[in-house]
């Protein structure tokens, strides 16, 4: 697992899925380099899935494009990309970091799910009765976490703590971006037979301008959940583009206690072949 070393670059942290360079020279920008790392319910699996890396590099460059009205931490001239990782890295622009996972739902389920069961609400947000695994909200939530430190699990949080947080500007320019961005990636994704059931983005600001800046990946089948449409239109709701494949066979195979088992190679083939289907139905 340790990094692989890029002349000109220094080591600065490792993800659990993405390691993080900054220049020899320190000029403000960072490299972000994804590697094939699976991780579920915060912890790294083994083995890896070959090709993931970069696909999710592709995908969050496809949506960046997509989403031009939203400042996000790209740097314009991407050149300085060592050769080396070209395919899975991103040259951006440092930012302070809000320690907040920008959740949006439009679908309930997983963690959501949970807290509904139990609460009737999810982050706060009240939603309708009798809701089952699956189902469309009346409208997409924003339903942050709070990014907790390394190893930690990132607990749900409602509005307020996030403007307890990050101050009631920069709380509501948080929840007011993710939910436009959910809207305008529901749609494009829908035109390409996909469901978006949910997402999450993180921003910072950046050091210079104090703008809020869009930051690390962005809808990618690690951090979303993709269904297929017409599967879903059909009463199946199992069917997607994201790990949940790896997911279920996690929490079928691991109380959570001690290191997690090993993934199968059909699990890692499979799970392999949907991040590439999503590929290629989203971004040719
Ligand atoms: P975390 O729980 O902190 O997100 P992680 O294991 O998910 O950890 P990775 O996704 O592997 O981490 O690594 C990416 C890290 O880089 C994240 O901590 C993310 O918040 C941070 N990051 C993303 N974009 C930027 C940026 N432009 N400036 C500074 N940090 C960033
Ligand atoms: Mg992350």
């Amino acid at each position: 697992m340790s990094a692989p070393q890029l002349p000109g670059w220094r080591h600065v942290a490792s993800g659990k899925v993405r390691e993080l360079y900054r220049p020899q020279v320190a000029d403000g920008t960072m490299l972000l380099v994804a590697t094939d790392r699976v991780s579920a319910f915060d912890v790294v699996l083994t083995p890896a899935i070959p090709g993931k890396g970069a696909l999710l590099t592709r995908l969050s460059r496809w949506w960046f494009e997509h989403l031009p009205d939203v400042p996000n931490h790209l740097v314009a001239d991407q050149s300085a990309v060592p050769r080396a990782v070209r395919d899975r890295a991103m040259l951006v622009r440092s930012l302070h970091m809000h320690p907040v996972e920008c959740v949006v739902r439009g679908y309930l389920t997983g963690s959501g799910l949970l807290e509904y069961r139990r609460t009737g609400a999810v982050c706060g947000v009240a939603l309708p009765a009798g809701l089952q695994d699956g189902d469309r909200l009346p409208e997409p939530i924003f339903t942050p976490a709070f990014k907790a430190e390394p190893g930690e699990h990132d607990p749900n949080i409602t509005f307020d703590e996030v403007v307890a947080l990050v101050g009631s500007e920069t709380a509501a320019g948080l929840r007011d971006t993710s939910l436009h961005m959910y809207a305008t990636a529901e749609r494009i994704s829908r035109e390409r037979g996909l469901l978006l059931a949910d997402t999450k983005f993180e921003f910072g600001d950046d050091p210079v301008t104090g703008e809020l800046v869009l930051a690390d990946e962005v809808l990618t089948s690690d951090s979303s959940r993709y269904w297929d449409a017409a599967a879903y239109d059909e009463g199946r709701r199992g069917v997607g583009f994201d790990k949940q494949i790896v997911r279920d066979w996690i929490q079928e195979h691991w109380d959570g206690k001690g290191s997690p088992p090993v993934l199968p190679p059909e699990i890692v083939t499979q799970t392999a072949a949907r991040y590439a289907e999503l590929v290629d139905r989203l971004v040719s």
